[in-house]
Parts: structure tokens; C-alpha cells; sequence
């Protein structure tokens, strides 16, 4: 573990009703109130319909709300979009941009990616950026190549670690029960705090707190938490079960 401050990240994608969110959330936030001074940082981001029930089910606790997604745009004829005022407004402190559903489902690009991160960083909350490369990129030996481009084309100008989050999340271990080894995360995690130097400064890029995401479950947390560079984890599937996700949380402890 290093001196960062771990983040232990849920995304719950298209999955709770409102009444699941309360449950969900509530689990959650009576974990949490019973440790003291716990050692890391929690959010979870339900669905935009469960915000405000999740909200009110986590208040007075040090578990933090997010949203999954946002519009670049402070408001305007965007119909069906969510501004990041709108979520400051509901209680998030973090969104996650980027996630590799939104850039294949949604087409969304980097400069995409970047202007909804600057939009997330002007109302004052915390931008999760996610990175990461298929399999295929993987196996033409593109990986570094992938994420660096994207590490370099999605961060919002004047990023720093204090609102800024990456989470390097290999869209072939997304929900697919397959994890990335040990080395494999390293190296990328590695790769990108390397990049960062040069791209925001050694400063910030030591401080700045990158997540792994893909099939992290209880069994295997505390080894990829414990890796030098990985600071965190950005959770799908484990994130929807409360005794699963704090068991990740857990590792931390
Ligand atoms: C994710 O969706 O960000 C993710 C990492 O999902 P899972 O943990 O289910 O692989």
C-alpha cells in the first residue's frame, strides 16, 4: 500500500431500484460507521434514479455518492442529459467519466471524455477517469500505446490529484470474471504514473491516486490493493453485494 489514500469506487451501472439503493447504501454506511478513522475513501455511484434515495441513506456517514456519467454542458436542450451541477445538486462528490460501456455503447472519444472531466472538475467534484484497452489492443502489444494516448487525451486541463482520479480498467477484464495479474496491473498502473510525470509533473503524479477496475472481488483484492502503484479499485459486479464490496474495503484496513 502507499501513501495515497486509497478510493474504493462503486459502479453500479444500470442495476438498483430505489428501495435496492437504500438497502444497498445503507449496509454501506453502517460498515463504515463502525470503524473509526477508517484508512480510505468509499463512494458509491448508483444509477441516476437512485441518487437521491442513496443520498439520504448514506448521510452523516463517510460513504460518498457519485454519478456514472454527465453531460459536458452546464445545461441546455440536451434532452435526457444530466449536468454536473445537476448531480452537485443531489449529493454526488465524484462521476465517472469515461468507462469504456459509455466510449463503445456511446461512442464517446477522448476529447469527449475531457470536456465531461473539466465539467465534472467546474462543479467543484471529483472526475474518476477510466482508461483501458481490449483484448485484441492487448494482444497486437498495444496496451501502453492505448492507455497513454487515452491517459493523454482525456484528462481535464489543470488536473490535480485532489480532483482527479484514473482508474486503468482492461475492458477485457470488465465483468468477465477474468483479472488482470498482479504484473500485468503493475506495470500498466507504473506506465501511467510515468506518464503523468511528464504530463502534469512528478508532484502530482505521485500523489494522484489511480484505480484498478475489472472483476475485483473479495478474493482477490488485497493482492492487487497491495501493488506500489494501485491505489484503489473501481468495482461492477462485487460493488452490488454489501458484504462483498466491504470485504474489498476491507483489504485496506
Ligand atoms: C466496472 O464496470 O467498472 C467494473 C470494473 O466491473 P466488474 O468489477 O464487474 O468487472
Amino acid at each position: 500500500m502507499t501513501s495515497r489514500r486509497p478510493l474504493i469506487a462503486g459502479n453500479w451501472k444500470m442495476n438498483g431500484l430505489r428501495a435496492e439503493a437504500r438497502d444497498l447504501a445503507g449496509a454501506l454506511a453502517a460498515s463504515i460507521n463502525g470503524v473509526a478513522d477508517a484508512p480510505f475513501d468509499m463512494v458509491i455511484c448508483p444509477p441516476f434514479t437512485a441518487l437521491a434515495d442513496a443520498h439520504a441513506a448514506v448521510s452523516g456517514s463517510n460513504v460518498a455518492l457519485g454519478a456514472q456519467d454527465c453531460h459536458a454542458a452546464e445545461k441546455g436542450a440536451h434532452t435526457g442529459d444530466i449536468s454536473t451541477q445537476m448531480l452537485a445538486d443531489s449529493g454526488c462528490r465524484y462521476v465517472i467519466v469515461g468507462h469504456s460501456e459509455r466510449r463503445a455503447d456511446h461512442g464517446e472519444s477522448d476529447a469527449t471524455v475531457k470536456a465531461k472531466a473539466e465539467a465534472v472538475l467546474a462543479a467543484n467534484m471529483i472526475a474518476i477517469v477510466c482508461v483501458g484497452e481490449t483484448e485484441a489492443q492487448r494482444d497486437a502489444g498495444q496496451t501502453m500505446d492505448v492507455v497513454g494516448g487515452q491517459v493523454a487525451g482525456s484528462l481535464p486541463d489543470g488536473a490535480t490529484a485532489a480532483d482527479t482520479v484514473i482508474a486503468y480498467e482492461p475492458v477485457w477484464a470488465i465483468g468477465t470474471g477474468r483479472v488482470a495479474t498482479p504484473d500485468q496491473a503493475q506495470e500498466v498502473h507504473a506506465d501511467i504514473r510515468a506518464r503523468l510525470t511528464d504530463q502534469l509533473g512528478g508532484d502530482t503524479a505521485a500523489a494522484m491516486r489511480i484505480l484498478y477496475g475489472g472483476s475485483m472481488k473479495p478474493d482477490n483484492a488485497a493482492e492487487l490493493l497491495a501493488l506500489a502503484d494501485v491505489d484503489g479499485g473501481l468495482i461492477g459486479g462485487a460493488s452490488l453485494k454489501a458484504e462483498d464490496f466491504w470485504e474489498i474495503a476491507e483489504a485496506c484496513l
